[in-house]
């Protein structure tokens, strides 16, 4: 028991300490926001990582609510993808709920602010409105409007609702203090005209409530106990708990807000709006490219459910703004692919190697394991014949000791197969090899148990037989910003840091067994690191994903 408290993360902390203090354990209830105004991002899955997991916890119900008071930005498709990835992250809502389901309920309770003299129409413009708001070391002015009567509130906050005004000429203001030190307290806007049609409420409505307003009310609504969000929100909770003053009464649970650092990741940015621009500026082929921070783009790209929420668990709740390493991320993903994809073998940079004393014609089927160091994953039969692929890069005519792969004159294992020697290669016009010559040691072949098998050689490579292979294409990622914050320049935007070279695609050959992939299968290309079978690929054109690439470590392995 002790040991699971040290664990607690401060957030985790909050509820047991809120729990020991006598809060009833039915009571508890969380829920996870979103706007739907974008697809879900890294940083969001921290959110739902949180909030879900502390319902899994305590066994307590988490609702989905969608808070979508501007109809200028919300849509109902960034609705079902986020419901989507939410699925996906393995995580169950109690309730689907919508902001936009409490705007009368919102609306009853803001007659009463303006019945009890707390709330006023003002009719300045938006720019009058921010230039009396003062600064954090100068007080507000009071609006000329502001000690309108009751009934003239009323009345005009009718007319607001009727749509008797344009967008933009009126508001509705909180009566709070316009002196307050905070300057979220400073008569804050309750409702603006909106003449927009909504993805829900369509044009029912054409006054919407502002954030801090919906927000805190919505959260009494759905009686939740703990309302968890991020930091920028902490000089809101003032106004949070203000607005909640007017509402709750005693035999209801209170809302407590309470602020965790965003998440953010190095190499990227983290915001819907700029996530968006990068859709629109068509940096990226949609909220799902792989490139893009995104739960459906990491999802396209390869990653796991599973690799997210434990690159949750290891980055954990902060109370303090910092930017997580990406490598942590992608450490995530090789950990639980080494654990579990299929190692096959794909060349995705060939040249041709012709084994002169292979008998021309001949093909023979070799025992391939799909991993050769955990049990339970099986074998397929790999082809071999007379001409294979290797990867361009490992042969060179001349090399040092230290290259480990094909030099003429030297041997290495071909993979599952036999051991090669370089004999000699052809060169075109200018220079470039386009083929090698090599002999094989006929008596080499793994697992035969001869001793020409157990002979060692220094290098292993993977290989692909001519005639057997496949095309596939294969696209290789790499960071969509070359700059590790690209957001945190003051006098840059972020888009000049966008890597041109960030998406290169390769025609490669992979073995047959793979001939069949379904989309979103994951295989470790041997040498070459983890790829998933992309949402375009068919059986007639096979598409992967580089999810990310792999060191080279056959060499040790075969070293020890
Ligand atoms: P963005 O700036 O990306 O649009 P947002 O805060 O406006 O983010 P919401 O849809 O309002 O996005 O967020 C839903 C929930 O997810 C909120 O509780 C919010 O605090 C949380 N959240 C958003 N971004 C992050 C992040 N980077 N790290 C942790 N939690 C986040
Ligand atoms: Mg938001």
């Amino acid at each position: 028991m002790n040991e699971e408290k040290k664990s607690l993360n401060f957030i985790e902390q909050i509820v047991a300490e809120d729990l020991k203090n006598g809060l009833d354990k039915n009571d508890l209830r969380f829920r996870f926001p979103p706007e739907p105004n974008g697809y879900l991002h890294i940083g969001h899955a921290a959110s739902i990582c949180l909030n879900f997991g502390l319902g899994l916890q305590h066994n307590a119900p988490v609702n989905l609510r969608f808070d979508d008071t501007n109809p200028a930005k919300e849509e109902q498709e960034y609705v079902d993808a986020i419901k989507k990835d939410v699925e996906w992250l393995g995580f169950k809502w109690d309730k689907e709920l919508y902001s936009s389901d409490y705007f009368q309920q919102l609306y009853d309770w803001t007659i009463v602010l303006i019945k009890d003299g707390k709330a006023y129409v003002d009719e300045q413009s938006s720019e009058e409105i921010r230039a009396q708001k003062g600064t954090p070391t100068e007080v507000g002015v009071d609006s000329p409007f502001r000690n309108r009567s009751v009934e003239e509130n009323l009345d005009l906050f009718e007319k607001m609702k009727n749509g008797d005004f344009d967008e933009g000429s009126v508001v509705l203001r909180a009566k709070i203090d316009m002196k307050h030190n905070n300057m979220h307290m400073r008569d804050p806007i309750l409702y603006r005209v909106l003449k927009k049609s909504h993805h829900r409420t369509g044009t029912n409505w054409c006054i919407f409530p502002m954030y801090d307003w919906t927000h805190g009310e919505s959260d009494y609504i759905e009686q939740i106990s703990h309302s968890f969000c991020t930091l920028e929100f902490k000089s809101h909770r003032e106004l949070y708990d203000w607005y909640l003053d007017r509402v709750v009464s005693s035999e209801n649970i209170r809302p407590k807000q309470r602020e965790f650092a965003r998440r953010n990741l190095s190499y990227t940015v983290m915001s819907k709006r700029k996530l968006l621009q990068l859709v629109e500026n068509r940096i990226v082929n949609g909220w799902d490219d792989p490139r893009m921070p995104t739960i459906s783009g990491l999802r396209r790209r390869g990653y796991t459910s599973e690799s997210i929420r434990n690159f949750s668990d290891v980055s954990g709740i902060s109370k303090r703004d910092s930017i997580t390493d990406v490598a942590l991320l992608e450490s995530c993903i090789k950990d639980h692919l080494n654990k579990t994809a299929p190692r096959v073998m794909a060349v995705l940079d060939p040249i041709k190697v012709i084994i002169t004393n292979y008998p021309e014609g001949e093909e023979e089927f070799l025992d391939a394991n799909y991993n050769d160091y955990e049990e339970g994953f099986g074998s397929r039969p790999v082809p071999f014949s007379r001409d294979i692929y290797i990867e361009r890069e490992d042969f060179r005519e001349e090399a040092n000791k230290k290259f480990f792969r094909l030099k003429l004159g030297k041997e290495v294992r071909l993979k599952n197969a036999y051991i090669i020697k370089a004999e000699g290669c052809i060169k075109d016009a200018d220079g470039t090899i386009t083929e090698i010559h090599c002999t094989y040691d006929a008596d080499s072949k793994s697992g035969s148990g001869s001793e020409a098998s157990k002979r060692k050689v220094k290098g292993t490579l993977h290989w692909v037989s001519v005639k057997h292979a496949v095309k596939a294409e294969v696209r290789l990622y790499d960071r969509l910003f070359s700059d590790e914050d690209p957001d945190g320049h003051k006098d840059k935007n972020f888009l000049e840091f966008v890597n041109p070279n960030s998406l290169e695609v390769v025609t490669a050959f992979v073995e047959p067994s793979l001939k069949f992939v379904k989309v979103g299968e994951r295989f470790q290309f041997q040498r070459k690191g983890y790829f998933c079978v992309d949402d375009d690929a068919t059986n007639e054109n096979l598409v992967f994903n580089r999810t990310v690439p792999l060191r080279d470590s056959w060499v040790k392995v075969e070293k020890k």
